[in-house]
């Protein structure tokens, strides 16, 4: 019975990981399955400046630490894998690793974050994290004095916008529309800061620079013109995927995709519980991420000692 577990978390970021230290320093046998690299979105990040007790730490740092630290307590992890069969509605849950090998536990908890909606133009892979953000409290800190662009209409858009302008010395939103998507409220505040301008019915449709971004071009929507803009910083703000798709025929989604769940994080199965970036939730960064994990981690051990 070497491949059955007490609890198998799916995902291996800041909450999948914090869940599997919590576990296994509680002698629970727990297994994390990771389908990316160890620390999910956490790991891309240059440089982490507001997880407390630690100034400023590389992403890929943190996450050896809190590999290194689960691993100390005898988790055992997979990562860089696909999983190709879930099971996850009977007592004993089971996955499928790259169509063969099975692995079975008690309990299960999904940490299967998620990523930001993306342009998909030139150059913005290149340039993300050297000028193009897709999260300001993470980044906004950076760009002191300097001047950006927001791109989107919504609420979110909007709203950040309005706290890029404590750090930017101005902010440019551009949106495909030309109206807003957002509560009349957040649509007031934007429209009405002095740091603010607007360029509507148009979209960012290339990012340019050498070290960092240095440009974009911003094109029309309605007349195709197209124009280049000097810049220093890109936000966007245009959604959010959560990484569900596998769980949308067995568990609760909301309209979004993010999984639904109770006061205890678990899920409509009994025994799978969910936590970090993949839950129905409003802030998603590494703190909460973490927090999620560890009520995750103490509701599944009260659950397995049922
Ligand atoms: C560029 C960038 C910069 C950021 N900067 C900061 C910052 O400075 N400070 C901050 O607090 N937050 C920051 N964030 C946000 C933070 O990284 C996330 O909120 C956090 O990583 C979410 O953690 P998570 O464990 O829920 O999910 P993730 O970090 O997304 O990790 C989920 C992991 O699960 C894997 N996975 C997906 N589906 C499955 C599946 N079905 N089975 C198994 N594994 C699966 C994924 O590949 C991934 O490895 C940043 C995000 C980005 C993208």
């Amino acid at each position: 019975m070497g491949n059955l577990y007490d609890v198998i978390i799916l995902g291996g970021g800041p909450a999948g990981l914090t869940a599997g230290i919590y576990l296994s320093r509680a002698k629970i046998k727990t297994l994390i399955v990771n389908e990316g690299i160890i620390g999910g979105q956490m790991s891309l990040t240059h440089e982490i400046a507001n997880y407390p007790g630690i100034e400023s730490l590389s992403g890929y740092m943190l996450s050896v630490n809190m590999q290194k630290q689960a691993e100390s307590f005898g988790c055992k992890i997979i990562s860089n894998v696909k999983i190709t069969k879930y099971n996850l509605k009977n007592d004993i849950k089971s996955i499928t690793v790259n169509e063969k090998e099975e692995y079975k536990s008690k309990a299960v908890i999904i940490a299967s974050g998620g990523k930001s909606r993306e342009l998909g133009v030139l150059g913005e892979k290149e340039f993300a994290g050297r000028g193009v953000s897709y999260c300001a409290t993470c980044d906004g800190d950076f760009f002191q004095d300097k001047e950006i662009i927001v791109v989107g209409g919504g609420n979110s858009a909007l709203e950040e916008a309005v706290a890029l302008t404590q750090y930017a010395s101005k902010v440019t939103v551009v949106h495909e529309f030309g109206y807003f998507q957002a509560y009349k409220h957040a649509i007031e505040q934007a429209t009405n800061h002095p740091k603010i301008d607007f360029i509507l019915n148009s979209t960012v449709s290339a990012f340019y620079g050498s070290q960092s971004l240095e440009k974009v071009t911003v094109k029309n929507l309605k007349t195709g013109e197209e124009k280049d803009i000097n810049i220093d910083g890109v936000f966007i703000f245009i959604g959010y995927i959560p990484k569900t798709e596998p769980f949308a025929e067995i568990l609760s989604l909301n309209e979004g995709g993010e999984i639904i769940i109770d006061k205890n994080m678990m899920t409509d199965i009994s025994g799978v519980f969910a936590a970090g970036d993949c839950i129905t939730k409003r802030f998603r960064q590494i703190t909460t991420a973490v927090a999620d994990g560890t009520v995750a981690a103490l509701n599944a051990i009260e659950f397995i000692q049922k």
